[in-house]
């Protein structure tokens, strides 16, 4: 039989660098040919050879309904007829703008914007713009979307001021980027002793999906909060994969739930508010938001932005979410698929730990929970890549690289969950024979 999917892969080579829109996509870390999606629906998408997958990437977040929600797609279908595009304002902006605001009580004010990428450096111009400040303090191993600034990693010592991870960025351009080990609260006072007065904002993803699943610890979000208010700082909590993901509210209702009176000061939201359209948001107080153009002096502008179909994808999305016992179904769901695994993997006598919070999860081949980036980053990446292709082969798709975090929709369903711990039991079983 042809592998349509490998044909489809050499076509995408010769015209799309690396035959992909988006570096992950092309499995470079775990090797094999990509499977290219031809339809998705529910929990499952089939790929160009007509196999099916349980899906536990979900489009890396949004599809948090699953694919092909009637609602939703009834909502998007009445969008596309009444106009894909004006460049001027429609009621479902104002629609979404206050549905945001009355989620999520730290923000007041909101801009509508196109990726998460648009929104995470829109915020960090704010935050620059409206304390007058240069530096921004940003943890290893998070990710805020691929603006210059924001492509940096540790350099050489403690709190130093980092390197570019891209060719194409100017040391200079990230020469105010501090870069700090996540949840390192020694490096985090260091680097307020040192350089407070000057910092514009603290940007961090409360529970970090981009170095697979790692959350901040309470003690050190609290931290992060005290030295932001002494020093004047802002800090931004990136829940482009958190927000409406894993509770309604995002991370920082749950981290409220810990610290009396807890808010960021900004926040960035993408993914799940779009439901799967180009749609990403950032929102603070409104004295912050008034410095944004056409009020103040920080320019922000979007020909897309607040795109009527994306405004209908997002809002029947977040309709669905705040049924009653949504989130308690979906997260019970994706506890019992990291539960699955555990069991399995203890039968199997592999070590696997994992966790999860609403509908994101993270499972490591490793003994105990890692706290930072170095401690995940020592996965053993060859075991990973044998248990990722086993499950590929048995029609289980989860994230292509060991540093995601993964995603329960509410379309999976019990038998989808048990199907997917019984392909992992004989995939560690047979790990454990040939390790
Ligand atoms: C996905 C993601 C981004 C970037 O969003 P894009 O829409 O891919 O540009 C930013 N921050 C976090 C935490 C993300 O998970």
């Amino acid at each position: 039989m042809t592998d349509r999917n490998q044909e489809l892969f050499d076509r995408a080579k010769q015209f799309i660098p690396g035959g992909v829109n988006s570096p992950v996509r092309a499995f470079r870390a775990v090797g094999g040919t990509p499977r290219f999606v031809q339809r998705a629906q529910g929990a499952y998408f089939w790929d160009a050879n007509g196999q099916r997958y349980i899906d536990y990437i979900g489009s890396w977040g949004p599809m948090i309904l699953g694919h092909g929600h009637p609602a939703v797609l009834e909502a998007v279908q009445q969008a596309a007829r009444d106009g894909f595009s004006f460049g001027a304002p429609t009621e479902r902006e104002v629609e979404l703008a206050e549905e945001i605001i009355r989620l999520v009580p730290s923000i007041e004010m909101v801009r509508l914007v196109s990726s998460g990428t648009e929104a995470g450096m829109s915020a960090i111009r704010l935050a620059r713009g409206a304390t007058g400040r240069k530096k921004i303090i940003k943890f290893e191993g998070c990710y805020h979307g691929h603006a210059d600034a924001l492509l940096v990693k540790a350099g050489s010592g403690l709190a130093t001021f980092g390197n570019p991870t891209s060719a194409g960025v100017p040391p200079e351009v990230v020469q105010h980027t501090l870069v700090l080990e996540y949840n390192n609260l020694q490096q985090l006072e260091a680097a307020f002793a040192e350089h407070g007065a000057d910092i514009a904002c603290l940007m961090i993803e409360p529970i970090a999906g981009n170095m697979n699943f790692v959350r901040a610890s309470v003690p050190f979000i609290r931290r992060c909060r005290e030295l932001c208010s002494q020093h004047g700082a802002l800090l931004a909590f990136d829940e482009v994969m958190t927000g409406f993901r894993v509770a309604l509210g995002g991370a920082q209702s749950l981290y409220a739930q810990a610290i009396p009176g807890f808010e960021p000061d900004i926040t960035v939201l993408g993914k799940v508010i779009g439901g799967g359209m180009p749609l990403a948001a950032f929102g603070a107080k409104r004295a912050v938001m008034e410095q944004l153009a056409p009020l103040g002096a920080v320019y922000q502008a979007g020909t897309l932005s607040g795109n009527p179909v994306a405004t209908a994808c997002g809002l029947a999305t977040l309709r669905e979410i705040q049924k009653p016992g949504f989130f308690e179904a979906l997260s019970q769901r994706t506890q019992s698929l990291i539960q699955g695994l555990t069991q399995a993997a203890q039968e199997a006598g592999v070590a696997l730990c994992g966790d999860s919070q609403g509908g994101m999860f993270g499972f490591f081949l490793m003994e105990e929970l890692p706290q930072n980036y170095a401690s995940v980053m020592r996965t053993d990446a060859q075991r990973f890549n044998r248990f990722f292709h086993g499950m590929l082969a048995r029609g289980i798709y989860f994230a292509p690289a060991l540093y995601e975090a993964g995603f329960v929709s509410a379309a999976h369903s019990e038998d989808d969950i048990a199907a997917t711990v019984a392909a992992a039991r004989e995939v560690l079983a047979e790990l454990r024979r040939t390790s």
